[in-house]
């Protein structure tokens, strides 16, 4: 399947992923102030996946129903 839509949210999604392991791997080593900043920084890309991730899936449940579906009786 080759839809631009699609590699757009994905790759959106993937960086914001990204993003939040890195911030997640800094707090253990972070003090004081910085280990705040690093928790700041995780909510804040959790919550971009969590917005990447609706994206997607709004995207596909618009474009893509087969897929939808398709996920959903597999995993049933
Ligand atoms: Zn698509």
């Amino acid at each position: 399947m080759s839809c631009v839509t699609c590699d757009e949210l994905l790759k959106d999604y993937k960086f914001w992923v990204s993003r939040f392991k890195d911030a997640v791997l800094n707090i253990p080593g972070a003090l004081g102030d910085d280990a705040r900043v690093f928790a700041e920084q995780a909510e804040r890309c959790r919550l971009k996946c969590n917005d990447a991730g609706c994206a997607l899936m709004a995207h596909w449940r618009h474009q893509h129903r087969n897929l939808v579906d398709g996920a959903l009786a597999s995993s049933a």
